[in-house]
Order: C-alpha cells, then structure tokens, then sequence
C-alpha cells in the first residue's frame, strides 16, 4: 500500500513526506480509507501502530471539508484520550500535519492550568485533544462548546474506562450532535468497550490491526 491511494492534496502528501513516513502502516492503509468514506470505525490497535496518524489525517481532510460551511466558534474535531502524556502526543501528531493548513489545535488535560487552557479554547481552535473529565470541565466554564462537533475520535477507549471516566465519555457523546462522525480506538474488546461501540457508533467497520 501507498500514500498515493488515500487521495490527499499535496500539502498533506509534503508533510506526511517531512515526517519522513514512506508508507502506511496496516491500520493507517484499512482505517484511512474508511475514515476517508465517511464510516464509523472500532480500531482495535495498540500504541506504535500508528493509529494517531489514521484518525488526525482523516480529520484534517473532513475540517477542510467543513470548515467554510460551518460558522461558530467550537472544535470541529474532538479527540478524548485517557492521559495528559497520550493527548500531547496526539496534540503533537496534530499540530504537525495540520500546519499546512493552519488548523489551529489546543490540548486540554487535567492537571493542566485551567486558566491557560481555556485562554487557548477562546482563541478559537478547529481540533481539540482532551481527556474527558477537563473537557466537561472547559465546557462547563463556556470556554468552548460540543455544537460545532462532526468528527469525534475516542482514543485508547479502554484506559479511559479503566481510570474511570466511562460517566464523563458517554456524557460527551450524548452531547455531540448525533450525525457526526465517531471513530473508537482500543487496545481491547471487551464488554464494556462494545456495549459502548453499540451506543455511540454507527453502523461501524471493524479494524483489527
Ligand atoms: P502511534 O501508534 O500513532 O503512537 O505512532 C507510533 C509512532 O510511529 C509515532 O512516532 C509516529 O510518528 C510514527 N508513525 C506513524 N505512522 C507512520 C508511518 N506511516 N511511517 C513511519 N512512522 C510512522
């Protein structure tokens, strides 16, 4: 498999050049395609499987897909990730192949000033990366709101879970509008994870890494 076959414009093909990727892993070559369709996705992948670049790429094709069709002020993309040291990473992944674009990402974590976070979330920010219980926690101050949500990733959705912040992601799900797109990433499959995919997906494909 090739980059050449996801159909990104060149500036995207540049800096995926810059980071010195030269082919897609297997869970970027069956989940970018996918994402790419407009499908929902249960990934199930591990961290070093390049799972952050198969969710951030289709997210930059979809925020220029929207981004002059829709006004407000809230993320377009939101990503939940469990640890403040999982969503710089992802922060990070964003960051650098959204520049071509400038697509303007802020990171939320708790633990982090909650000053300077929603200082950031005011500036105006098309993606966002946060762990759950900060986000509610910026939405609850009005620093930002779920209104303008159409692409909605749940990263390492198991960790989440398992440090207890199950309440805190369906509650953001619940809030988003229903017809969004909703990828969900998770080392494991158990129980609680797909009585979750039942809840907040739709009609999804299944990616086993
Ligand atoms: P992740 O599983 O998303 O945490 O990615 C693991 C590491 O692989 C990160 O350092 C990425 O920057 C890197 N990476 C992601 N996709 C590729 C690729 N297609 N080729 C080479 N490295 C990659």
């Amino acid at each position: 498999s090739s980059f050449a076959h996801f159909g990104f414009d060149e500036s995207l093909m540049k800096s995926i050049r810059r980071a010195e990727y030269t082919q897609p892993t297997p869970i970027q070559a069956q989940a970018v395609p996918t994402a790419l369709a407009g499908r929902d996705i249960i990934g199930i992948a591990k961290t070093g499987s390049g799972k952050t670049a198969a969710f951030v790429w289709p997210m930059l094709v979809h925020i220029m897909d929207q981004r002059e069709l829709r006004t407000g002020d809230g993320p377009i993309g939101l990503i939940l990730a469990p640890t403040r040291e999982l969503s710089l990473q992802i922060y990070n992944e964003a960051k650098k192949f959204g520049k071509v674009y400038n697509i303007n990402v802020v990171c939320c974590y708790g633990g982090g000033s909650k000053w300077e976070q929603s200082k950031a979330l005011e500036q105006g920010a098309e993606i966002v990366v946060a762990t759950p219980g900060r986000m509610i926690d910026m939405v609850k101050m009005k620093a930002t709101n779920l209104r303008r949500v159409t692409f909605l990733v749940l990263d390492e959705a198991d960790r989440m879970f398992h440090m207890g912040f199950e309440p805190q992601v369906r509650s953001i799900c619940n809030h988003v509008r229903p017809d969004r797109q909703t990828l969900l990433f998770s080392a494991t499959f158990k129980k609680r994870i797909e009585r979750l995919a039942r809840d907040v997906l739709t009609d999804p494909v299944r990616i086993v890494q």
